[in-house]
């Protein structure tokens, strides 16, 4: 029985009691929530993974996503990236890989981590196709199907495929244009197949089917978003919207089939949209998991998206998304390195919990902090930073002459003052 069964039947298990613990509720409303299908725990019967929740009323996930390109295909990189981001405290890694050896890459990928694994398995289907036969178009729809269900064998948790691109929603995008195209690998490449072959999505048509290879192999279902706007000026247009329509409706008729199912979002979009966009997947989607990808509220950052991610992330948290895509200093310029997977999964942490004080109230770490600061207690302060190293390393490299204060105010530190002369 798998683990949306058994909550439907009101069955506590191991993993929602890890949950419930971690989460500081109970696992009953863990049960709940997954027979709802407003939350999810990614499992797999194939190796065992530290349990996360994602959902309504749990704490804002953030996912780390490795993997090769063309230009630098090394697995030793990918899986030090993989170890960089799980220290540097990310619920989750999606391996992404489109180039080299994709079986030994997530082979060590997953033997590198504790966390839930995702992938997207068109990725290799089409790239597989591509070193067949020379071209992407090439691709058989049996192979969708095929590498779906040999890396669920390997262990992968969760998968995000491209359900909702079939033919109303690009010809939606044909017909309303748009400033820069598709930024999804994976709506790119199942559109261009689309259209170079005249049919239709195999993972929209054969829906029925992919769901028993899921539900056979308890996958958790990320339902794609092929359609997001790679640029601000194109978010939330009819294409994106199509597209998550029949995305909602297909994860209602997961949910009854069994499988644990999140929808995903966007993408570049301005900051005064985001809010339209998490309510829009809520009500459709009958609350499912919201996965959000970013989002980018400019694109005129190259180098700092880590920033501007983070800012769109915070908000679309404390709006009711779930789960959040950490982005890195090296988005739109080149495959990230270690120090960039380290600077995104903190960035993507920061915006998670700045959106949780929202969404959850979560504020007691805040008011610690505040009454660490007032009592100048620099190694409460570190305790309770969301990366302690970096802070302690700062204050270490510049000690003031005066050891309670720091070298911002040196002897006319405002908290010393206070106290000096008066009580708060
Ligand atoms: S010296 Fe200034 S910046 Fe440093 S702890 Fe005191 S008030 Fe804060």
């Amino acid at each position: 029985m798998t683990l949306i069964d058994q909550a439907k039947q009101g069955i506590i298990t191991e993993e929602m009691k890890i949950v419930a613990a971690e989460e500081g509720t109970t696992p009953e409303f863990v049960c709940r929530g997954i027979a709802q299908g407003r939350i999810v725990i990614p499992v797999s019967p194939y190796r065992k993974a530290r349990p996360i929740g994602i959902g309504k009323g749990l704490r804002t996930k953030v996912n780390a996503s490795v993997g090769t390109s063309s230009d630098i295909a090394d697995i030793d990189l990918e899986v030090t990236k993989t170890k960089v981001a799980e220290a540097a405290g990310a619920d989750s890694i999606m391996e992404l890989s489109t180039a080299g050896d994709f079986y030994e890459i997530r082979k060590k990928v997953i033997d590198a981590t504790t966390l839930s694994v995702g992938s997207v398995p068109l990725y290799q289907a089409f790239i597989e196709a591509a070193r067949r036969s020379g071209s992407i178009v090439d691709m058989r729809e049996d192979d969708l199907f095929k590498v779906t269900e040999e890396q669920a064998r390997l262990g992968t948790n969760f998968m995000a495929i491209h359900t909702g691109i079939n033919w109303t929603t690009l010809d939606r995008l044909k017909a309303q244009g748009r400033h820069a195209g598709l930024c999804s690998r994976g709506g790119a490449l199942m559109s261009a197949w689309m259209a170079h072959n005249e049919r239709e999505n195999p993972l929209f048509s054969e829906f029925e089917y992919l769901l028993e290879i899921l539900k056979r192999h308890e996958v958790t279902l990320s339902m794609g978003n092929g359609m997001r706007a790679g640029a601000v000026h194109d978010s939330t247009d009819r294409a994106q919207i199509q597209e998550l329509i029949i995305n909602a409706e297909l994860s209602d008729k997961a949910h009854e089939f069994g499988v644990q199912t999140i929808v995903e979002g966007p993408g570049h979009i301005p900051i005064d949209e985001i809010q339209t966009n998490v309510v829009l997947q809520k009500r459709l989607s009958g609350e499912k998991p919201f996965y959000m990808l970013g989002p980018l509220v400019t694109d005129i950052a190259p180098g700092y998206d880590n920033i501007v991610a983070a800012i769109g992330a915070a908000l679309s948290s404390s709006y009711g998304a779930d789960f959040i895509c950490y982005v890195t200093p090296a988005e739109h310029l080149a495959l990230p390195y270690p120090e960039d997977v380290h600077q995104g999964v903190l960035s993507a942490r920061i915006a998670a919990h700045i959106g949780d004080m929202i969404k959850l109230g979560k504020r007691d770490a805040d008011l610690k902090m505040a009454h660490a600061r007032n009592d100048l207690n620099w190694a409460e302060q570190f305790k309770l930073a969301i990366d302690p190293q970096t802070a302690a390393q700062i204050r270490k490299e510049r000690m003031p002459s005066d050891a309670d204060t720091c070298t911002m105010c040196g002897e006319f530190c405002a908290y010393k003052i206070v106290k000096e002369y008066f009580e708060l």
